[in-house]
């Protein structure tokens, strides 16, 4: 088949978070099952100066329409595997950026031009080089114009751009809802501005384009498909993909099982797996040094790496810190986010330095430690499409810890709700009281020994490789083409 994806970020190449290792992912394996695969990305700077992709050339420049204004950009191509090119598209005003969507705390001023502009750019591409792909893939609100600007377009010009378009929501929460004005950069004909097009409460609601535009809606785990159509995890948008309902469908995300792998992590100070934990042992001393939480300290040791948001439960997480200002538990957290949830975590942290580390950054490397040196990972979600740390963490025997919502209950199973096969700790999500009891049955696992290894083995021992995934979206595209 012949395959477009066009997405805001793209692992490895850019990430802001989990949306980038799945593009990343299944673009990658889509290649090496022997599909044409075309992958768009804005040309953001670290994009353009990632090594793997020096050699990208200039396919050619172009300009469109953005309302009455006139813009110019340029394409640039490589083909990082094969059967894998990549199309960036470059205008320095709008992507000669370090972040793609601003700056931890805050977006950028003009991300709807951003998107609108790349969006555009994409049809424009597909038009020009005559691609004619059998599917258009699409992620997220960045890109959930490109299947309303195709359709449009190819009415407007009596072409065919492609044959069937697929939108994944990956994250219901992000709309990219904008002021009504920006409708006019779109140049689409005035009458989509309405209750039944992008129309959302006043303003523009780009994912909602994708929503009502696209021939196959997916979501990336089946509690999230069921649970976006209802008022609470809706995001104001479930009367919307309930009249969508019978197109919507699951794909559960996986985990690239290369680059998170304990038996070949280049990021380790040791090796290990199922049979043999020894090196998980010299992860956990690195992981406690690097930290300053002492090595020898023999406790549990809870670890956490997130976006510092409303989503990830930060909050629950705040109003249970005393748990871990004992001495006897060690904790762990990596991220950043809003300067509030921020101040909080630093002021909690530096209060309690011999047994709290916070990390306020982006850091693969340390991620990759702290998943196999960690003895429970936490996840307090309020809600969550998929998650992927609580897959990793099974990966790297580490004990996952996680609210029940989302893809969280679709890959952790309780260990007391299905002895032997339970394989992490599930607790209600937004409930301080039930996160603390989690952590206690936890500390309880911790102590016998026994039960928490064959937990750890039985986690690791999953598969959770994206080859199911991409089996999944595979077996999507036949069956709608
Ligand atoms: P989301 O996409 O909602 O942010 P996911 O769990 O699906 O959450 O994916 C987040 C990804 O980003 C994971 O791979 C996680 O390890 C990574 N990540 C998040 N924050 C950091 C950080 N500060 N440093 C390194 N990796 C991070």
């Amino acid at each position: 088949m012949r395959l477009v994806h066009a997405t805001g970020e793209l692992f490895p190449y850019i990430k802001t978070g989990g949306l980038a290792d799945v593009a990343g992912a299944v673009t990658r394996a889509l290649a090496d099952y022997g599909h044409e695969v075309a992958a768009f990305l804005p040309g953001y700077r670290p994009v353009l100066e990632h090594p793997e992709l020096a050699r990208a050339e200039t396919l050619f420049s172009f300009g469109i329409d953005m309302g009455s204004d006139f813009l110019k950009g340029e394409i640039l191509t490589v083909k990082p595997r094969k059967n894998l090119t990549l199309y960036l598209v470059c205008r320095d005003e709008y992507f000669d950026r370090r972040y793609p969507y601003g700056r931890p705390d805050r977006d950028y001023e003009d991300n709807a031009e951003r998107f609108i502009f790349f969006s555009k750019a994409v049809v424009e591409v597909l038009v020009r080089t005559a691609f004619k792909p059998d599917v258009v893939h699409c992620h997220d609100w960045q890109t959930a114009l490109v299947p309303v600007l195709l359709r449009i377009e190819e009415r407007r010009r009596a072409i065919e751009i492609a044959g069937k378009t697929v939108f994944t929501i990956h994250n219901l929460a992000f709309q990219g809802v904008y002021p009504n004005k920006v409708f006019g950069l779109t140049n689409l004909p005035a009458e989509l501005l309405n209750i039944d097009g992008l129309e959302y409460y006043g303003q523009v609601n780009l994912l909602k384009g994708g929503i009502l535009f696209s021939d196959v809606l997916t979501t990336v785990s089946p509690t999230y498909a069921r649970e976006i159509l209802t008022p609470q995890f809706g995001c104001g948008l479930d009367g919307v993909l309930s009249m969508r309902a019978d197109d919507l469908v699951s794909v559960l995300n996986g985990i690239d099982a290369e680059v998170w792998n304990p038996q070949s992590d280049p990021h380790l100070p040791a090796a290990f797996s199922a049979s043999n934990l020894k090196g998980k042992q010299a992860c956990r001393r690195e992981l406690l040094r690097r930290c300053g939480l002492g090595e020898d300290f023999e406790g549990p040791v809870f670890a956490m790496i997130c976006r510092f948001t409303q989503q990830k439960g930060i909050e629950v997480l705040l109003e249970t810190s005393d748990f871990f200002t004992s001495g006897d538990t060690r904790l762990i957290i990596l991220g950043s986010g809003t300067a509030e949830y921020e101040r909080q975590l630093a002021e909690f942290a530096d209060a309690h330095r011999d047994s709290v580390y916070l990390g306020r950054k982006h850091d693969e490397e340390l991620s990759h430690l702290i998943e196999a040196g960690s003895d429970f990972f936490l996840m307090p979600s309020i809600f969550e499409p998929c998650g992927l740390n609580q897959m990793y963490s099974q990966r790297y025997g580490t004990v996952p810890v996680v609210s029940r919502v989302g893809g969280l209950v679709d890959t952790v199973v309780d260990i007391d709700k299905s002895p032997g096969k339970g394989t992490g700790i599930h607790f209600l999500p937004n409930d301080p009281a039930d996160f603390r009891r989690a952590l206690e049955r936890a500390v309880a696992l911790f102590g016998d020994r026994k039960a928490m290894l064959e937990v750890i083995r039985r986690g690791m021992k999953k598969d959770f490789s994206w080859q199911t995934a991409v089996r999944g979206y595979e077996a999507l595209y036949r069956k709608i083409l």
